[in-house]
């Protein structure tokens, strides 16, 4: 009899569900759902073909082409986009909305270089990003956000942004990154669509 194998993917499987369902509602998709609905309705709306891979669950610390993994990001030397577990319990904090932002928002990174970017300003390369996140996810045909999932969207774009306005690696304002998310939310409903995301 052989069971090893089956056991140890079974004990895998189970520690991965504790690690990142909590505090999950019942009513809300869980993050390999969320993930897997976003990356595919990602691909659809994406214009510039980018194609990266994703790994979810990455613990903090993992090393990377792009040095040790401090927070979920694109990495371009692997064309990956690495999710953290601690940013996958961050999201379920507001909502099964939040975690499809954060994976649009790495997503535009890899569409922003596959598109040719010449944008060099770190504040103007996250808050577009953050406007094309909101732009692809209103535009994904298969996945649909109500109100309260725009609300958590709105609500983690403003938790993530920061006042250190003077450092270089300054993403944006909690207001300026609500806004930019929400920009592009609208843009995807009207027909200008994308352009609302170009940076003047
Ligand atoms: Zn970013």
């Amino acid at each position: 009899m052989k069971l090893g194998k089956f056991l140890t993917r079974v004990s895998i499987a189970i520690i991965t569900l504790i690690g990142t369902t909590q505090p999950l509602r019942s009513t809300e998709l869980g993050p390999e759902v969320v993930l897997n609905a976003t990356y595919q309705g990602l691909r659809k709306v994406d214009i510039t073909r980018a194609n990266p891979k994703v790994r979810w669950n990455v613990r903090n610390g993992t090393s990377s082409p792009c040095g040790r993994i401090t927070g979920s990001l694109y990495c371009p030397r692997s064309n990956t986009i690495y999710i953290t577990q601690q940013h996958i319990k961050m999201a379920y904090q507001y909502g099964d909305a939040a975690l499809a932002y954060i994976l649009a928002h790495e997503y535009a990174h890899a569409a922003q270089i596959a598109g040719g970017s010449r944008l060099r300003n770190i504040t103007q390369i996250e808050l577009q990003a953050d406007c094309l996140a909101g732009y692809y996810m209103g535009a994904m045909p298969d996945v649909s956000f109500d109100d309260k999932d725009i609300e958590e969207i709105a609500r983690i774009a403003y938790q993530v942004g920061d006042y250190e306005i003077n450092n270089s690696q300054h993403h944006g304002t909690p207001k300026q990154r609500a806004l930019a998310v929400l920009t592009g939310f609208q843009g995807s409903q009207q027909e200008n669509g994308m352009a609302a995301c170009q940076i003047r």
